[in-house]
């Protein structure tokens, strides 16, 4: 049997820390993609609060500056951090569900509906107003005024992904058998299978040409 686990990238360890692979095209996807290799038990990429922190600087949306912030305010309250690390990985599920119930057109339950009203309330007593410079504006939120920011900018990114029509008919799951990843399939003919051609397209390549030598007839 090949070994899948030799080709399978999906971010790498670096003396900095894990290197997120952030193929998804959104930033809630490559959230749900932080638990790799879910047909297997899953393998855990956020296994801590720094974790999340340093995922979401990677994602863009969180400066040096504030994770540090973070970091310290972590530090001080622990369990603070733990109950917000426990949170990240329910809202992270929650997502997860929510992107096979819309490929499959299956239905939410109650309770997951009721969770993301939940996620809506936080976010919407989160915002803020401010005058800009013609009238009214958003005051962009700051991320690092409490622990569980970095939640509420992926509660919010994700639950704007999921109203929207056209992103709905893009998301899919990647088709390796192992893999699970989500993605938005951005292609013009809209037919992108793979999280990662380098990645699960050459593995089902290999597998495919593995299968051909061994004697194993296509299915
Ligand atoms: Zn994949």
């Amino acid at each position: 049997m090949i070994d899948t686990r030799a080709i399978r990238f999906g971010g790498q360890d670096t003396p900095q820390g894990f290197q997120f692979e952030l193929s998804g095209g959104a930033v809630a996807l490559d959230f749900a993609n932080t638990l790799d290799e879910r047909p297997r038990g899953g393998l855990e990429r956020i296994a801590d609060y720094p974790a999340l922190a340093l995922w979401s600087v990677q994602s863009g949306f969180l400066t040096e500056g504030k994770r540090a912030t973070l970091l310290a305010a972590a530090q001080q309250e622990p369990a603070a951090a733990a109950a917000v690390h426990a949170q990240a990985l329910a809202l992270r599920e929650l997502i997860f569900a929510t992107i096979k119930a819309t490929i499959a057109s299956e239905v939410l339950s109650d309770e997951q509906v009721h969770c993301w009203n939940d996620w809506l309330k936080r976010t919407q007593a989160s915002r803020r107003l401010s005058w800009g410079g013609s009238g009214l504006a958003w005051k962009q939120p700051d991320i690092a005024a409490a622990l569980d920011g970095i939640l509420l900018h992926v509660a919010d990114a994700a639950i704007q992904l999921f109203l929207d029509t056209d992103a709905r008919s893009r998301l899919r799951l990647c088709a390796s058998d192992d893999c699970d990843w989500a993605f938005l399939d951005r292609s013009r003919r809209q037919n992108r299978v793979w999280c990662d051609m380098t990645v699960c397209g050459n593995r089902a390549k290999a597998a495919r040409h593995y299968r051909r030598k061994v004697g194993i007839s296509e299915s």
